[in-house]
């Protein structure tokens, strides 16, 4: 049975759009047709961006207590649906069932956690002369691409509903089905209309109808470093608020008292994560030179261990690629790899063996002198992994800043002064030492072309902000 959505959640109602045209969604292992979205138009957006200015007064004067019950009735009606949701995430992004589930149960829990940031804050602040607060920015257009589509959703929903702000939400266009469920939860739990909209659509026509829209007052925007750039361009016509989650080419930077084995394999689960479709993936191992043999041999032991399937298995550990389109774009990035004289110490271009359908991909590990080629400074987004040579913990500063990104990074060292220097040499928003952690209170965002914004815990809610001194003459 497949799903057919068919109408937007715009002004608290689900509405027959003016759009007509659907996309079909497919199951990424199977190829298989499980659903289809109608694409909304720029009218849809207009009809939504109203709507969530006419709520905005009303909704900014709801108290902090007021606002945290409808984000406790939000997660708790995801929370009821969270099988659901974790098996459209296996299905539409390809991604492990760990994985998935880890992560749609962390969507669920940013609404506590950002009602909680929101009780505690301090909303108002007296300077000798002038009284500062913090009012919400107003209507919110959250753009959101499709490799952690529910994830996404939540972490710009929790923070902008908690801050006192509405929102229209445009997901991705190929993983569009767990954004119906979640403004289902929304409308059972009675959010005032207009508070929260819905409108799916392409990125030209319904993602720029949004950021150029003159009742849109800011923009959370995640995806590719591309699309940042041409929606700062348009957001810049209104000066609007723009909030940039981008691409990242994150490097473990392993120095040479480091335990090479254990930065390695930390790498590679890393690059292996949701298939390598994540932006924080560590995606350049940079090594002491005279390791670089030992290193490569270490991924493709990694790469041999791994369990290819559907992922929805137990066994598997790695799954395939959301789209058609996205396997044969990391394809090309592993052909350039070759084609550019990288060696090749696992994988390579093909399917792998025993997936004749889905868009599964080799899980491929590369070594390169050639820090400044393409495999190595540009997003492939899939299960690629670039070994890089370096000569000194300087050296490993330069190569691990050499690209346009600055998301996030590793260190690994025996050394604790040692691994902090370079940690904080890294031009990155997220550096983790020994070891993958997963902070969630801690901000994540990036530096340099891997965007402005930061998400998660504080420095998250902050994002949705604006700050107001007044000042009285007498
Ligand atoms: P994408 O940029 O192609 O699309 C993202 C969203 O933007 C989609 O909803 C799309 O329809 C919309 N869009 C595209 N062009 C637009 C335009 N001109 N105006 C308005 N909206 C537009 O990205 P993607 O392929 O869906 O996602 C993968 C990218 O997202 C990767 O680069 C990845 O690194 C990045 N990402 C970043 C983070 C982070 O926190 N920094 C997290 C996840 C993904």
């Amino acid at each position: 049975m497949t799903i057919t959505r068919d109408r937007l959640y715009i002004n608290g109602a689900w509405v027959k759009p003016k759009g007509d045209t659907h996309m079909k969604v497919h199951d990424s292992a199977t190829g298989d047709e499980i659903g289809s979205v109608v694409m909304g138009v720029a009218t849809d957006v207009n009809v939504a961006a109203e709507a969530a200015a006419a709520a905005f007064p009303s909704w900014q004067d709801t108290s902090v207590e007021e606002r945290a019950k409808y984000l406790d009735a939000i997660a708790e009606n995801l929370r009821a649906r969270l099988d659901e949701t974790i098996d459209l995430f296996m299905r539409e992004v390809g991604t492990t069932r760990p994985i998935a589930t880890g992560f749609q149960s962390l969507a669920v829990n940013l609404f506590a956690s950002h009602a909680e940031i929101a009780r505690t804050f301090e909303w108002q602040k007296e300077l000798p002369n002038s009284t500062v607060t913090h009012e919400p920015v107003g209507v919110v257009g959250a753009i959101t691409p499709w490799n952690f589509p529910l994830l996404l959703a939540c972490v710009k929903l929790a923070p902008a509903l908690a801050a006192g702000c509405t929102v229209v939400l445009k997901p991705a266009e190929i993983t569009p089905l767990t954004a119906f469920i979640l403004a289902e939860a929304v409308d059972a739990a009675g959010l005032p209309p207009g508070v929260f909209n819905l409108v799916t659509g392409t990125g030209i026509d319904v993602g720029e109808a949004i950021v150029s829209h003159p009742l849109v007052d800011m923009i959370s925007f995640t995806g590719s470093t591309r699309a940042g750039r041409r929606i700062s361009a348009v957001a810049g016509e209104t000066i609007k608020r723009v909030s940039l989650e981008l691409g990242g080419k994150s490097a473990c930077v392993v120095l040479d008292d480091a335990d090479v084995a254990e930065a390695v394999n930390a790498a590679m689960g890393s690059v292996t994560t949701n298939n390598g479709q994540g932006c924080k993936c560590l995606t350049r191992i940079v090594v002491p030179r005279d390791k670089l043999d030992e290193a490569a041999r270490i991924a493709a032991a990694f790469v041999d261990g791994l369990v290819i399937g559907d992922p929805r298995d137990e066994a598997t550990t790695l799954g395939p690629m959301a789209s058609e389109e996205h396997r044969l774009r990391v394809e090309s990035y592993i052909k350039t790899g070759i084609d550019d004289g990288a060696a090749l110490f696992a994988g390579g271009v093909g399917r792998p063996d025993g997936q004749s359908k889905g868009n599964f991909v080799r899980p491929t590990v590369f070594v390169t002198d050639d820090a400044a080629s393409t495999i190595a400074t540009e997003e492939i987004f899939g299960p690629v992994q670039v070994i890089i040579p370096h000569d000194g913990d300087d050296d490993a500063i330069r190569i691990a800043n050499s690209t346009i990104y600055g998301l996030a990074g590793a260190v690994f060292s025996a050394d604790p002064v040692r691994a902090s220097r370079v940690a904080r040499a890294m031009r990155a928003g997220q550096v983790d030492i020994n070891g993958m952690v997963y902070d969630f209170e801690a901000p994540m965002g990036g530096y340099k072309q891997s965007g402005n914004g930061r998400a998660f815990g504080l420095a998250g809610f902050l994002e949705y902000l604006e700050l107001k001194a007044i000042a009285v003459a007498r």
